[in-house]
């Protein structure tokens, strides 16, 4: 069997379809789970044992068989919790067949071939009876099926079958319920990942500004969750409006129905202010008494003291379809709509006869399609006024009053830049039909459809007759590609530039100049645990999970560098930044590889978890931008990294710690390599 894996093409920017063997699939999906994280997850599993055992108890005191029911048993730590516990028999289900497979090895090593049953299906094709998957009935219902979101695991629908065909009435749940809590605030910084704000532009000629189409400031955007680590984001970024409430729960032991509903809730608000984002989160209950309970809180709700780090579960931002304003003590209503899988919000006055009336509100889909363009970090860096200044200031400096420029980046505010600063002529060439129209649109509302020309073509596919047979004397790009992963994949610019060289003009200016690729190795507080092996977990040996993420790590020849955004994930770093290649794009793209090797000197102690690659971008000799490092704060080491781009991350296999400055290793040595063939850049590192 045959597997195709979409991956963009850094050459192309195009997606490509590549057939893969049938491994490859589960191997990437291993590598990248979120398995280790939640094996690290100490507070959980504990009150998972807790919850458990208390569970297992109530139903030994009424004098009955425990009899488990564990849906997605992964690595079947659950159920030999409840095993250990006195269970007399668990059935652990578990959909994806490799997880299924390890958790019977991992059930076997710990001896518990008795007392758990792995069943390699999705729990809705479970059978029972004397000829089915369970002999009876479960009396106690085990899971753990929540995302950040809660139900968009679908939990929901599994709850909802469970209870009808595989459960005993009355049975006990671990967790026994969940409750989803909200908050209303206030936050231009959260409010600039969905609404594009206006742009203000000092020209010679006095100050112009950018709007964005009406449409596109009242569409509601796109129904994804929006999950972040809010334990990063500072109390300075956002102002609270309301008291934490809960806006619904759910009662795990009973019927639980998954269709589509909505809940109401009213707040006072504390403050008058912008109603503009709900901040949500929830927490389970173990058991009926409330007494072992696991929360997501955020830090300004918890003591820090329960703090546990997690990466599985987050925090969710919900952006109000508009900003509404509140005042302090006028009480307004909060609708959260939910389907099987998601959640969205909804903000009204109280009004009496509203009350009565029918609470059904719409799911937010995009109807102006930027937000099918720009995903909320892109709209982040779009209404980052420090950084359009410094293109703002590149631009100025290399646009005469005779340049034809052309822009190349997706959805990108260049060309309408470029037009306010002076530009004779500016052409954008726009790789899909959805930026083509909603670069039409935006255009269109600042009045200048006719004064930049959006050319709907591939670069090697641009011809004369689409520039009117004029030469680019000023080419420029942010650069930005919406199929970029990693933060190279943007040097598709570069491919871009070489397939258009015979239209430039000789003397072309190109924008940014060049780029550079930066290397930093670092300590990270706790994003070194969704990578790092668990050995036991509360007593059971879960190796064999170790071991198959790491045979799925070494799948491919060399091992690859993740995304990650660093801003969510605090590190320190123990190298002084380092600038490993760099690409000039006044140049075409060159034949040949190019490549690096060094070392690079430990200046601080502490644990060497992985290194840090970013790009920077040299607009114009003396003004650059950096997608990754922004400074490095203090004598510790602190970063502060780009908000709206993620960086590579590349782990290394094993923790590099050096205790004291004069202990070995003092320095890591690197050979990097980028493949101008297939835009792809590998890597080793090895402690010296
Ligand atoms: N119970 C483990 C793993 C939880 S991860 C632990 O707590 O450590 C959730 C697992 O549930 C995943 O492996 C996923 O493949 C599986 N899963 C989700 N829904 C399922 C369903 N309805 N039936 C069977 N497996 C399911």
């Amino acid at each position: 069997m045959k597997t195709f894996c979409g991956r963009a093409n850094p050459t192309t920017g195009a997606m490509e379809w590549l057939e893969e063997g049938e491994d490859y699939d589960y191997h990437q999906e291993i590598a990248r789970s979120r398995y280790a994280d939640m094996l690290h997850d100490k507070d959980r599993n504990v009150k998972y044992y807790e919850g458990i055992r208390a569970a297992v108890s109530r139903v030994k005191e009424r004098g009955e068989k425990a009899i488990v029911l564990d849906i997605g048993t992964g690595t079947g730590l659950l159920s030999m919790m409840a095993a250990s516990a006195g269970a007399d028999f668990c059935y652990a289900v578990e959909v994806f067949k490799p997880m299924a497979d390890a958790a019977v090895k991992i059930v076997e090593k710990n001896g518990f071939r008795d007392k758990i049953k792995v069943i390699n299906k999705h729990s809705t094709e479970v059978t029972v009876g004397p000829d089915g998957d369970m002999q009876c009935r479960a009396n106690i219902l085990v899971t753990e099926l929540f995302d950040t979101e809660l139900i968009g695991e679908g939990a929901l629908p599994t709850y909802e079958h469970a209870h009808k065909y595989l459960v005993q009435e009355g049975c006990e749940a671990v967790p026994h319920r969940a409750r989803v809590y909200v908050q209303l605030v206030e936050s231009k910084r959260m409010w600039s990942w969905n609404k594009l704000f206006p742009v203000r532009v000092e020209a010679e000629d006095g100050e112009k500004i950018i709007v964005s189409p009406s449409e596109m400031e009242k569409c509601p955007g796109v129904p994804s969750v929006c999950d972040i680590q809010l334990n990063q984001m500072p109390l300075s970024d956002f102002t609270i409006l309301s008291d934490v409430v809960t806006m619904f729960s759910v009662d795990f032991s009973k019927p639980v129905r998954s269709a589509s509903t909505c809940y109401r809730v009213q707040l006072e608000p504390l403050k008058s202010g912008k109603a503009q984002i709900v901040l949500s989160w929830w927490d389970i209950d173990m058991d009926p008494s409330g007494m072992i309970n696991c929360s997501m809180a955020p830090y300004w709700v918890k003591s820090s003291s329960s703090f546990q780090w997690r990466d599985h579960w987050m925090q969710c931002v919900y952006f109000l379809p508009n900003e509404e304003p509140v005042l302090q003590g006028e009480k307004v209503s909060l609708t959260a709509c939910r389907d099987e899988y998601s959640l969205w919000y909804n903000l009204q006055k109280v009004r009496e006869e509203e009350n009565k009336a029918d609470i059904r509100v719409e799911s937010p889909v995009c109807r102006c399609q930027a937000h099918l363009l720009w995903n909320r970090p892109r709209f982040g860096e779009l209404n980052d006024q420090n950084r359009t200044s410094q293109y703002i200031k590149s631009l100025m400096k290399v646009l005469k009053a005779d340049s034809v420029c052309l822009c190349i980046s997706d959805g990108s505010l260049l060309p309408v830049l470029a037009h306010c600063l002076g530009a004779k002529q500016v052409f954008t060439l726009e790789n899909s039909s959805v930026s083509c129209s909603v670069m039409k649109k935006f255009f269109r509302a600042n009045n200048i459809e006719d004064k930049i020309k959006i050319i709907e073509a591939r670069p090697e596919l641009l011809s004369s007759s689409h520039l009117e047979d004029k030469k680019i004397s000023v080419l420029v790009g942010e650069p930005f590609f919406t199929t970029s992963l990693l933060p190279w994949h943007n040097l598709y610019f570069w491919y871009a530039r070489t397939a258009v060289t015979s239209h430039l003009a000789s003397n072309v200016t190109v924008l940014p100049q060049s780029a550079s690729l930066h290397m930093m190795i670092v300590e990270f507080q706790d994003l070194w645990r969704i990578r790092s092996p668990c050995g036991t977990c509360e007593g059971f040996d879960v190796q064999t999970m170790d071991d198959m993420i790491q045979n799925s790590l070494n799948f491919r020849e060399s091992k690859e560098a993740e995304p990650h955004p660093l801003w969510e994930y605090p590190c320190k770093s123990l190298s002084d930044p380092q600038q490993l290649l760099t690409f000039d794009f006044r140049e075409t793209v060159p034949q040949h590889c190019l490549s690096t090797e060094g070392s690079v000197n430990l200046v601080r102690k502490g644990k060497s978890h992985g290194a840090v690659l970013w790009m920077e971008y040299n607009l114009i000799a003396d003004i650059s931008v950096s997608t990754g490092l922004m400074h490095i704060s203090n004598e510790k080491g602190n970063c502060e990294w780009n908000p709206h781009c993620k960086q590579a991350v590349y782990f290394f296999s094993s923790v590099i710690e050096s205790e004291t400055l004069s202990d070995l290793p003092s320095a890591v040595t690197y050979a990097i390599n980028f493949n101008t063939k297939t835009g792809e850049i590998t890597m080793d590192f090895k402690p010296l």
